[in-house]
Parts: C-alpha cells; sequence; structure tokens
C-alpha cells in the first residue's frame, strides 16, 4: 500500500487512499439507502439440470445510487458487512425474498449470522409472511469466521424448522473439507469459476468431479453456478450434478418474470 517515491521517501498509493475515502462516502449513503428506496433484489432461477424446470430462484441485491448509478454488489456488500448495515439490509432481502410466490435462496453474511437475533430475526420474517421454512435456503459463504460454536448451533437451530442450508462459492474458501463435517449442510454450490473450467476434458472436469463424488457421499445436493453454455450443462449433468443456474438459463430478473417461468413450467 505504501510504495517509495522517486527521492527515496515513502508515499501514500494515491489509488488505495481514494479507495478508502470512496468507501466511507459509499457507507454513509448505503445508511440511507434502504429508506430512500433505492435498494431492490432481482431473482435468478436455479433449474434441474435434466429438464430445465425452476425449483427456487437466488435473491440478488442490487442498488441504484442516486447520482452515480447502479453499484454492484461486490462492492457495496463488504463495506456494508464492515458497518454492520449488512444485518438490517440482509433482514430487508430476506423479508422481499419470503413475500415472492416461489421458493427463494438468500445469502446471508457471516456477520449477520453472528447477530445474537439471527435465529429469532429469520424465524420472524417467515411467520409474518406465512411461508414454508422448506421454502428457504441459505446461501453462506466458507469462512473462518462461521466457523464457530454460536454460529454452527444457530444454523443448527434453523435446520431444525426445515431451513435448508447452502455452502455458496465451494471449493474457493477456507478450509472445505473440515469445515463440511462441522456446519449442518445440505446443499453444496460448485462456485463458477470451476464451471468456466469445464471444456471436456477430463482436467477441467476434475475439480467439479470431486466436488460432486463428495456431496453424494455425505448425500448432499449440488448446485451448480455461472453455467453459460449447452456444452456446460451437459457435462455438469453427465458427472451427476443436481441443479443449476447461469446466464444459459437466465439471468437474474424482476421476481414478476420468475414467477411467470414457474407458473410456464407447472403448466406443462
Ligand atoms: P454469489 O452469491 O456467488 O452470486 C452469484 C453471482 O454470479 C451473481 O452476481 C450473479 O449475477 C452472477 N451470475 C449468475 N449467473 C452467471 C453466469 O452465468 N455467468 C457469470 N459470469 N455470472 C453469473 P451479483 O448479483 O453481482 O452478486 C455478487 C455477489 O454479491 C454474490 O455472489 C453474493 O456474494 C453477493 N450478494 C448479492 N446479494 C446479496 C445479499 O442479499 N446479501 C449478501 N450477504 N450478499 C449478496
Ligand atoms: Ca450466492
Ligand atoms: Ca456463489
Ligand atoms: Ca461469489
Amino acid at each position: 500500500s505504501k510504495r517509495a517515491g522517486s527521492h527515496g521517501c515513502v508515499v501514500h498509493d494515491p489509488s488505495l487512499t481514494d479507495r478508502r475515502a470512496d468507501d466511507a462516502l459509499l457507507s454513509e449513503d448505503l445508511d440511507h439507502a434502504l429508506d430512500r428506496g433505492e435498494l431492490h433484489v432481482l431473482y435468478q432461477p436455479i433449474v434441474t439440470l435434466a429438464d430445465a424446470r425452476p425449483v427456487a430462484a437466488e435473491a440478488l441485491l442490487r442498488w441504484q445510487h442516486p447520482t452515480r448509478g447502479p453499484i454492484p454488489p461486490d462492492r457495496f456488500i463488504p463495506i456494508a458487512e464492515r458497518s454492520g448495515a449488512i444485518a438490517r439490509i440482509g433482514l430487508w432481502v430476506l423479508a422481499e425474498a419470503a413475500a415472492q410466490p416461489f421458493p427463494t435462496s438468500v445469502n446471508i453474511s457471516p456477520r449477520q449470522l453472528r447477530e445474537p437475533t439471527v435465529v429469532h430475526d429469520i424465524l420472524a420474517v417467515l411467520h409474518r409472511t406465512g411461508r414454508d421454512p422448506r421454502d428457504l435456503i441459505l446461501e453462506i459463504t466458507e469462512s473462518a469466521s462461521v466457523d464457530g460454536e454460536t454460529v454452527i448451533g444457530a444454523l443448527r437451530t434453523l435446520r431444525t424448522h426445515g431451513i435448508r442450508i447452502a455452502i455458496d462459492d465451494f471449493g474457493t474458501g477456507y478450509s472445505s473439507l473440515q469445515y463440511l463435517t462441522r456446519l449442518p449442510v445440505d446443499i453444496l454450490k460448485i462456485d463458477r469459476s470451476f464451471v468456466a473450467e469445464l471444456n471436456g476434458t477430463p482436467g477441467g472436469a476434475a475439480v467439479t468431479e470431486a466436488i460432486i463424488h463428495l456431496a453424494r457421499a455425505l448425500t448432499l445436493t449440488t448446485v451448480a453456478e455461472g453455467i453459460e453454455t449447452p456444452a456446460q450443462a451437459a457435462e455438469l449433468q453427465s458427472l451427476g450434478c443436481d441443479k443449476g443456474q447461469g446466464y444459459l438459463y437466465a439471468e437474474p430478473l424482476p421476481a414478476a418474470d420468475v414467477a411467470r417461468t414457474f407458473v410456464a413450467s407447472a403448466a406443462e
């Protein structure tokens, strides 16, 4: 973050300084974004690979900043995690998702999971919206901060109510294998970086194949992310992957559009 200047003195990297100042500005704006109606949720269908039927949809948060336009979640969610704003925003996403007429898969940040009231808050949303907990999947990413007794206890309780737990971006995070035996889990989401390597060669499929075998042995469901081509879908299906999502099927869409695909699929 620091480098030697031309006269040997140490100067700050301007890009990093700018980034920090910008983070602080965005963090302030984000505090008001929810109340000002700048946040909305899109839904990306998750389909069975065998017949491309939708079974659920992943809730993906969007921020339309009043002067800057759309800010990508990879940019503002880490800021919301640091400020703590993610707790309130995350619960709002959950409430939006639970109000939809199809099963949803909702991303939960590690910070949210460490809130002492997380179990109560999630169950309260389901109660208020009258949703069956079996229609809710919580996606958590592998990280050291969710590998503690309190978080594992919270996940166990949620699971006894019928909520399913998915590990997101599986294989890219922190000590995946050790983690798997400790966490109460139902679904492994195969990260799109592995799906992108599927090119019909055994080498390209190695990691994906290993994850699918592991999931089988532990009786977990597999969902592949970032499927963009029919060839990837076919290869995943022949490897035994259960479900998938990606631009091949649908990009993240407004809820009403996704609801229509569920109705159309049920009528077939
Ligand atoms: P993620 O959970 O891994 O979500 C999948 C990302 O892949 C989404 O990016 C989605 O739009 C994108 N995607 C879907 N299909 C394809 C495809 O075929 N090809 C490619 N290249 N990408 C595809 P998005 O919407 O920008 O979200 C980025 C990340 O932000 C998410 O990654 C998730 O970690 C986080 N995020 C989004 N919404 C929420 C939220 O409500 N709460 C929390 N805690 N995190 C969220
Ligand atoms: Ca996710
Ligand atoms: Ca993911
Ligand atoms: Ca990701």
